[in-house]
């Protein structure tokens, strides 16, 4: 049978058909001084989606230099703030309009389900207006305990701001990582991951439609060892975010050390699921087997460790193989997709590498994975795959990136913690069981930066996420004080 392609939106269209895609600097586009680009794919198909240009070192250092120069002369940072909330409002709304549009170029970037994609859109709109309103109400006054003194902090925006992305949650990563940036009056040099620059520019190119000032949302696309390391070696940006791998992590923390540029890091993880034997085993299991295939296991928070009290072990394997082999793996545009592609080649086979790896060293293999077919489709399908074994298995040590997971069984409590606490990871981990004190016990006993109770992979806005130790150091996002590490202070003092 012959398949047939869904067809894209006609907006999408024309912004694929331009065929090579430019950075957007101080409000318009930058080619290439080198003529060189970097072809972006459909992971689903493996065909070009379009050639994007790739910035020389000088250029991101005239980007930089724009946002700089946008800082001090545009109105953007010393307008009321109400009025800068108002702008950042009217950039929500637009996105909020395009949300099919955007979510469909995510949808074809990136290789996720479309559905998916346009959930990481209305979260990018809801990110922007929850700093929007939180800069308006940020006190900039403070009493000084001494008496016969007057004196106040004022809060100011930095200048200049960075933000270096991965390619998992492109535009949903670019909205926890900016909004509060601009909520507060700075300007930001956006480097998206040579794999997905595609709503990167096309926000750019919005947010000058909407009446942001030029220069205040800048884009810089490129390779990372080129473009994302002349970013972060730039002495004259204020804050840097990296969003991505340790390894690469490193490097852009060195970098910001040797200018003393203060970084947040926002790294991988290798997430526990701890499983007690008072759960409903196979509503557990369907949840777990839901939060690996989410974006077929390339998330940062996901479980990959699952430890299962011994006495339900072998009823949770079976069940959740049960529902991994269930899952209907194809293009991240067909509608029946609940898992779609990995991002490209290089993570198929580092996916399939680790499913070798670990077996080699010894781990149980429950469920096979492997590459997928899907009609009609060369693109980059793994299926999902659970191991067993040791926990000093590289399997269970190094993040993966894919729909596997490895299990292990457990007898105690204190045991189950030891466990989730061996990796040097920390970002996120959850607890399954009935019985709630236990829950917040081992929920408070798990070192990382996030723990859930009885879900995975929760999100609010409000609540702090970030990583510890591997996973991240710098604060993290999504809180109150993501937003006052995007201001600098100033405290003022005056014998009266
Ligand atoms: P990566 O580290 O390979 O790349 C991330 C970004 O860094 C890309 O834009 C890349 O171009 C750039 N880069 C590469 N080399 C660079 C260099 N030498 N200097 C400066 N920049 C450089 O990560 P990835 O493969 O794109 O993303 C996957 C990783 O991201 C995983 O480890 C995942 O866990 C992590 N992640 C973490 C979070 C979080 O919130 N903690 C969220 C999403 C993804």
């Amino acid at each position: 049978s012959t398949v047939v392609k869904p067809s894209l939106l006609p907006e999408v269209d024309a912004f694929l058909q331009r065929g090579r895609l430019a950075s957007f600097v101080g409000g318009k586009t930058m080619g290439s001084e080198n003529d060189s680009s970097i072809a972006t794919t459909d992971p689903g198909s493996g065909e070009t989606l379009a050639e994007v240009v790739e910035l020389t070192a000088d250029q991101v250092d005239q980007a930089v230099g724009i946002a700089e120069t946008a800082f001090k002369k545009t109105a953007w940072a010393t307008m009321p703030v109400n009025e800068r909330a108002a702008l950042l409002h009217r950039l929500a709304d637009a996105v909020e309009k395009r949300i099919p549009i955007i979510g469909q170029i995510e949808a074809m970037d990136a290789g996720k389900v479309q559905s998916q994609a346009q959930g990481d859109v209305r979260n990018f709109v809801d990110t922007i207006r929850y700093f929007a309103d939180m800069a308006q109400h940020i006190n900039h006054r403070t009493t000084l305990a001494v008496k016969g003194h007057e004196a106040w902090t004022v809060r100011q925006p930095w200048g200049a701001c960075a933000f270096i992305f991965p390619w998992n949650f492109p535009f949903l990563l670019i909205g926890w990582g900016i909004a509060p940036a601009l909520a507060a009056g700075n300007t930001v040099v956006i480097k998206p991951a040579e794999d997905t620059p595609l709503s990167a520019i096309y926000l750019a190119e919005l947010a000058k439609e909407v009446g942001i000032p030029d220069g205040v949302i800048n884009v810089v696309t490129g390779g990372g060892a080129t473009v994302g390391a002349a970013l972060s070696a730039n002495p004259r940006i204020k804050r840097m975010s990296f969003t991505g791998s340790p390894e690469v992590g490193r490097l852009v923390g060195e970098a910001c050390g040797r200018n003393l540029v203060p970084v947040k890091l926002e790294l991988g993880g290798k997430g526990a699921a701890v499983v007690f034997d008072d759960v409903d085993v196979a509503q557990t299991a369907q949840k777990l087997a839901g939060a690996i295939t989410f974006h077929t296991g390339q998330v940062c928070c996901d479980a990959t460790r699952w430890l299962v009290h011994q006495d339900i072990y072998d009823d949770f394997v079976n069940q959740c193989v049960d529902q991994l082999s269930q899952v209907k793996i194809g293009y991240q545009l067909d509608g029946q997709t609940q898992m779609g592609p990995v991002v490209n080649a290089k993570q198929r086979e580092r996916v399939l590498g680790y499913l070798e790896k670990g077996q080699a060293e010894g781990a149980q293999c429950l469920l096979a994975g492997g590459a997928a077919e899907v009609e009609g489709y060369s693109g980059h399908f793994v299926k999902p795959a659970l191991l067993a074994g040791s926990l000093d298995n590289t399997a269970a040590q190094e993040e993966i990136f894919g729909p596997v997971a490895y299990l292990a069984p457990f007898k105690t409590e204190s045991e189950a913690i030891e466990m989730a606490n061996h990796t040097n990871y920390g970002l996120a981990n959850s607890v399954w069981t009935t019985d709630l004190t236990r829950a917040a016990r081992v929920a408070e006993s798990m070192i990382a930066g996030n723990s859930w109770i009885n879900a995975h992979n929760v999100f609010a806005h409000g609540v702090p996420y970030g990583g510890v130790n591997l996973s991240g150091m710098g604060g993290g996002v999504l809180s109150v004080e993501t937003l006052m590490d995007y201001y600098r202070s100033t405290s003022v003092v005056r014998p009266l």
